[in-house]
């Protein structure tokens, strides 16, 4: 399939650690159909997307390849990122993960490639994250970072290694805002990316007053400001969508700014103790567990 050019959109970039730049928005793949991941991300990139999050345990690389394959894209103008499933750690894993990755994308490099859970009982993330840098020495990826690390694992990866990965991808949205890492991040060279960044559709996020009252001041919807709000933290995101139109929605963030009393009526949806969380805790999430999808 061949797609019209779209002219370079106004998505933001922001530079890695390692002198490479990300699109500051992207889109996720968690839970795409395999069978329809092809076809959702030619849309993806005819909206104007050129960042994809995808990752093996999600069984959809081959989709995003292809999609990728077929545009008229140049791929130094799209971003690619992978991760490092939990049971791949050990040994030369992280190694022959990235290389089943590139074989499923058809790529010959990624540009992002993280350690997707510590899994602390294992103790394997800082042997995996040598492996990384190995990887990235080689050429094989062009940034190396991690997800779902608390500071104690950055902590040791950075004492360990002398290395600070170029970002954290980790579940954050208005009722999970990671103050920690946040004060944490801002005192190093690894940028903070948002998961989840809708809170997955499983709270009624997008119902609640301060959101509806900025959709309406601002003449957008619900979703836009949430996004809007990670846009002017600085932080990276890649919210997911199967349909067009909200694809479109999505990226439509960049004509319009929250004011510094809607950020604080947003920042004021917190919720301590982790009580916002809708996805795994990190400290305790040991197990390779396979999500069905
Ligand atoms: P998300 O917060 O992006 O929520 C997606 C859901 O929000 C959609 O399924 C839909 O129900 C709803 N939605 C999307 N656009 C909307 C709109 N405009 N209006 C109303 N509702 C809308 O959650 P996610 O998909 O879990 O996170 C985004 C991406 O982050 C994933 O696809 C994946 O790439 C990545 N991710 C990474 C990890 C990790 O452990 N590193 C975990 C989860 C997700």
């Amino acid at each position: 399939m061949h797609h019209p050019p779209t002219p370079p959109g106004p998505v933001p970039s922001i530079r890695l650690n390692s002198g490479f730049s990300i699109p500051q928005l992207g889109f996720g793949v968690w839970l795409i159909d395999p069978s329809d991941t092809s076809n959702r991300v030619s849309e993806a990139l005819e909206v104007g997307y050129r960042h994809f999050d995808t990752a093996p345990v999600y069984n959809n690389e081959r989709g995003v390849g292809d999609a990728i394959r077929h545009s008229d894209i140049p791929r130094d103008e799209i971003f690619v990122t992978t991760k490092l499933w939990n049971d791949q750690q050990g040994g030369d894993k992280p190694r022959e993960s990235l290389l089943r990755s590139l074989d499923e994308l058809s790529l010959e490099y990624v540009d992002l490639f993280l350690i997707h859970w510590p899994v602390p009982a294992q103790d394997l993330y800082l042997h995996a994250w040598e492996k990384l840098v190995e990887l990235q020495e080689a050429g094989l990826v062009k940034s190396i970072g991690v997800s779902n690390h608390n500071v104690d694992h950055l902590d040791r990866i950075i004492t360990t290694s002398g290395r600070q990965p170029a970002l954290n991808q980790v579940e954050l949205h208005p009722a999970h805002q990671q103050r920690e890492l946040q004060a944490w991040a801002a005192s190093h060279d690894t940028k903070v990316a948002s998961w989840g960044p809708l809170g997955q559709g499983q709270y009624p996020l997008l119902d609640t007053p301060p959101i509806v009252e900025a959709a309406r001041h601002h003449g957008k919807s619900p979703a836009q400001i949430v996004i809007r709000w990670h846009v002017q933290q600085g932080f990276i995101l890649t919210p997911k969508s199967s349909k067009k139109s909200r694809m479109k929605e999505n990226i439509d963030v960049f004509d319009f700014e929250l004011t510094p009393a809607e950020m604080q009526s947003i920042h004021a949806m917190n919720l301590s103790d982790g009580r916002g969380r809708v996805g795994q805790d990190p400290a305790k999430f040991n197990d390779a567990w396979v999500p069905a999808i």
